[in-house]
């Protein structure tokens, strides 16, 4: 059996989570005392590492003065996004509610970017009446709703980006793409050109920017850039189109080996090719993703048909992106060990074969009762929580930017939630 190798654990830890003492530590608390207060399973969140990935994202960018919009849907705590107001930052939001919790936790409207392939007509006559910044759109009849909208609320204009499908191939998982010609997002450069022709029966609606988002993780700059080039063709022979949005994307490190492209070869491109224009940046995983684990207990080990199982107390109901798109979460102990490794499976207890948090994994020796953390699950991970099973969401707990003091920011729902 080769060891589990401690030696590994670098690229997913940080100065946040990491261990001390032999034990695995989000800021000043170690999370052995966490779990034991809260119970577990537990999303844990360092709103220090939050606050870092922020400010090293807006210094990389500063090139090119990117204002960016934290995308809401990767992480709408409201503690995470309370901390990223006082930051300053914008915000991108895909639904009424996302807008809702950013207006709760803060934020103003008009630094609210609003994306969403299908807005049903109520969300977007909420977001006119509010005065959100930006209103991007994937389909013509949406500015007549628009339009409508902003006759009712008595607003003067409304600022719309129109999406604009580049039809390039990310490099990511086919899951996560969103840029190809045969997705549903986005409208052609042909059915943008026709809309800016006839400009003139929106009134209100001020076509100020193009907006792009080809997918998540994305492996290279090499889409966006091919992506960025259709843009500005796009937007050249129009002199009131100053704004480019380039979406979200940016990768987060998940396995141990992992190492992130290099931005600066981006962000010198984006110089070159932006002169002029404002540029927006929508980034989600990149910002929250490391900044959070979830904490699971094993429940049982079984021994069957030649593997172990570990069946722990956290399912796909709480991480559902390993079920979802094949997602790789590494799995660390809270307690270091140099005990051999075995290789293993970590399940949870829903009833669907898909319930499979890690498979085949190196994991050290467990016991019942021994608690482990999911890696790198700050972004899409209770975002997409839900109740299959009748099970109740899980707690999330919060520590502070001075990395001093913790708290619970949302209790674990209970049956009677339901
Ligand atoms: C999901 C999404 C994002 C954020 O993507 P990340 O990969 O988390 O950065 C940004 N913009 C739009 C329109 C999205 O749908």
């Amino acid at each position: 059996m080769p060891p589990f190798c401690l030696c590994r654990w670098r690229m997913v830890l940080n100065a946040s989570f990491r261990y001390v003492d032999g034990s695995l530590w989000v800021d000043d608390f170690a999370l052995g005392a966490i779990a034991g207060e809260v119970g577990t399973p537990v999303y844990v969140y360092s709103l220090r590492r939050v606050l870092d990935n922020y400010r090293r994202l807006r210094q990389t960018f500063a090139p090119v003065s990117a204002q960016l919009h934290y995308s809401v849907k990767a992480n709408g705590n409201a503690a995470i996004l309370g901390a990223l107001v006082e930051q300053g930052s914008s915000f991108d939001c895909v639904s009424g509610g996302e807008i809702q919790r950013v207006l709760a936790a803060g934020g103003a409207a008009r630094q609210i970017v609003f994306a969403g392939v299908g807005k049903t007509r109520a969300e977007i006559d909420y977001a006119v009446e509010r005065g959100v910044g930006w209103l991007n759109v994937e389909n013509a009849l949406e500015l007549d709703y628009i339009q409508a909208a902003a006759e009712r609320a008595g607003a003067e204009t409304v600022r719309v980006a129109l999406r604009l499908n580049p039809q390039v191939t990310a490099n990511t998982h086919p899951k996560i793409a969103t840029g190809h010609g045969g997705a549903k997002f986005g409208m052609t450069a042909e059915v943008i050109h026709d809309l800016l022709a006839k400009r003139g029966i929106y009134p209100r609606i001020h076509f100020a920017g193009i907006h792009i988002h080809i997918g998540s993780q994305l492996g290279d700059s090499q889409a966006t850039l091919d992506a960025l080039e259709k843009a500005l063709d796009l937007a050249g022979p129009y002199r009131q189109i100053r704004t480019i949005n380039l979406g979200g994307g940016l990768p987060a490190a998940y396995r141990f080996d992992d190492t992130l492209p290099p931005l600066d070869g981006l962000v010198s491109a984006l110089a070159s090719r932006l002169c002029g224009y404002h540029v927006l940046l929508e980034p989600g995983r990149a910002i929250v993703a490391d900044a959070g684990l979830l904490l699971t207990e094993v429940l049982y080990v079984k021994r069957q048909a030649g593997q172990i199982f570990y069946i722990v107390d956290a399912g796909m109901t709480d991480l559902l992106r390993p079920a979802l798109y094949d997602a790789h979460h590494e799995v660390l102990p809270l307690c270091k060990t140099s005990a051999v490794g075995e290789v293993a499976q970590l399940v949870g207890p829903v009833c669907e074969s898909t319930d499979v948090l890690a498979r085949d994994r190196l994991l050290p020796r467990l016991q019942v009762g021994d608690r482990v953390a999911l890696m790198t699950t700050g972004a899409y991970g209770m975002a997409m929580a839900n109740t299959y099973n009748a099970r109740p969401l899980p707690a999330e707990v919060v520590v502070d930017e001075n990395g001093e003091a913790w708290r619970v920011s949302r209790a674990r729902d209970s049956w009677d939630d339901g």
